[in-house]
């Protein structure tokens, strides 16, 4: 199958030079004009790759990569693109989790190295489970199941959801806002009392004990999965 690449550029004659040079690579290009508009796509799609404009409307491509660093998509490869060389952009760009950088203009070729380069190196690591576990908890992305003691446990899409992100990353507290934005979208951030119905339904359905023992309250920040 082949690979996919989102690319994040609100400039459509860059954006459309990226695609051809990608395509001839071999690799699926979605193009996107805004960070929102990826991180949209990403609630139903992931990809091999992204590559990552700095300056954009709305939200900047630092802060974008900010996010796909923190949540489920941490393990996707970025590359960001941006027309200021300054060594402050680098620094901060290489700091925030960035696999690497190319400055505008840059040439073809000098973009496809960086992209087979970026590929090559996320290639392999654990190769992604559908399965998630935690004791008797198993929770099925493929078949979009959670079962507890092989018994199933009927949730929302958005129950599930929730379940899965704090599974996939367990053991750590996961923010209030971010578990809105990834599950919710934009204009939930700080409605916490839609996250804090989810957590409580959740933990109800696991049986309020084990839901409790499983999902803790991180007073201040949000909630963490404790397998
Ligand atoms: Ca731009």
């Amino acid at each position: 199958m082949s690979k996919t690449a989102f690319v994040v550029e609100d400039e459509e004659n860059i954006r459309e030079i990226i695609k051809c040079a990608l395509e001839s690579c071999g690799l699926q290009v979605q193009g996107f004009e805004k960070a929102e508009s990826l991180f949209e796509q990403m609630k139903t799609v992931l990809p091999d790759l992204i590559l990552l404009d700095i300056m954009l409307p709305g939200m900047d491509g630092l802060t974008a990569l900010k996010r796909i660093k923190l949540g489920p998509t941490e393990h996707i490869p970025v590359i960001l693109l941006t027309a200021k060389s300054s060594e402050i952009d680098k620094v901060t760009g290489l700091d925030l989790g960035a696999d690497d950088y190319v400055t505008k203009p840059f040439g073809v070729l000098e973009l496809m190295a960086r992209v087979r380069n970026a590929l090559r190196h996320a290639a392999s690591p654990e190769q992604e489970s559908h399965i998630l576990q935690a004791n008797a908890l198993v929770l099925d992305k493929d078949r979009h199941e959670v079962t507890l003691e092989n018994e199933p446990i009927e949730l929302t899409l958005k129950e599930f959801e929730l379940l899965r992100i704090l599974m996939e990353n367990s053991g750590k507290a996961m923010k209030r806002n971010y578990l809105l934005d990834t599950i919710w979208g934009y204009g939930y951030a700080g409605e916490t009392r839609t996250l804090d119905m989810h957590v409580r339904s959740l933990r109800h359905k696991l049986g309020d004990h084990t839901g409790k023992h499983l999902i803790s309250t991180v007073r201040g920040v949000g909630y963490r999965f404790d397998g």
